[in-house]
């Protein structure tokens, strides 16, 4: 199961089946819900205890299926399944079923009453606090690649060259985008000159109501709180949004690793253009009615 798990992680990483330890966020981060900061990948190693104690629910509540009947005259014998010793003489597998009730007893009694292998790998999963960006990942249209990056700006993992110098690579930290200072991750989505000429074309474009003079944390208190529900205008911000972090991820790595490089507007252009192909009804409606 350790190895499944580590070819997806690996795939996740380095788009390739072979084995890396390079990863940017936990697989166990990963497989989170969206709204505590993951993305909802399914904790197969998480996922197979729950299922194991799906049997011993079923064991110790459900008496009427045949090999159940057989299991509670040869082990149990009218014993608490919840207090008798393990049945040494017991296969591998009735043993694993057994030692599965230490899972169900540490789980909230919500968990309990449905008693279905999701609602016990959600409990097993525990409680975690929910992160304030939540929204953004929610109905938000934006192409899978480019939700992927956004999550990843969201927590600061993106690999910009000051992270990279931190940990003692030898790169130039110069944003490649202004020249003008560092490349931070606040500088880069936030307060470079480059990313808010485009930002400020895309808000110009669709209209949205919003000081394109915030600083980036200024701008992501007042994103998330627009982001929120599923109306046209939260929608819309939330996918332009996405667009625009991924465009400009890709407009740095362009001039990186390619040395080519376009204008603030053609920038801007592209996001838009995407925007428009990936709109759905009433907010694909709104969008053919403003001229970039
Ligand atoms: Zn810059």
């Amino acid at each position: 199961m350790s190895l499944i798990e580590s070819y997806c992680r690996s795939y996740i990483w380095a788009g390739a089946n072979t084995i890396t330890k390079r990863t940017l966020i936990a697989w166990d981060r990963m497989c989170l819900p969206i709204s505590a900061g993951g993305y909802n990948l399914l904790n197969i190693r998480i996922w197979n205890r729950a299922a194991i104690s799906k049997v011993y629910w079923d064991f110790a509540k459900k008496k009427d299926k045949m090999w159940m009947k057989w299991i509670h005259t040869y082990y149990i014998k009218s014993q608490s399944i919840m207090e008798m010793d393990i049945p040494q003489q017991a296969s591998w597998m009735v043993k694993k079923i057994i030692e599965a009730r230490g899972i169900i007893q540490q789980l909230p009694t919500a968990q309990l009453n449905q008693s279905s292998i999701k609602h016990i790998y959600l409990g097993m999963l525990g409680n975690h606090s929910r992160v304030t960006w939540r929204a953004l990942m929610f109905h938000n249209d934006a192409r899978p690649k480019t939700r992927f990056t956004m999550w990843m700006q969201c927590h600061g993992r993106l690999m910009t060259t000051y992270r990279l110098a931190k940990w003692g690579i030898q790169v130039n930290t110069m944003c490649c985008l202004c020249n003008g200072t560092n490349e931070t991750h606040t500088h880069l989505f936030g307060e470079c000159s480059f990313a808010k000429a485009v930002w400020g074309r895309l808000i110009q474009w669709t209209q949205i109501q919003v000081n394109t003079n915030h600083d980036y944390a200024q701008k992501m208190a007042w994103i998330t709180t627009k982001a929120k529900g599923k109306s046209c205008a939260a929608r819309l911000l939330k996918m332009v949004y996405a667009e625009y972090v991924y465009g400009l991820w890709r407009q740095r790595n362009s001039r990186i690793f390619e040395g080519t490089s376009r204008t603030t507007e053609q920038v801007a252009r592209e996001m838009a253009c995407v925007c428009n192909i990936r709109a759905q009804g009433g907010m694909r409606a709104r969008l053919q009615q403003l001229r970039f």
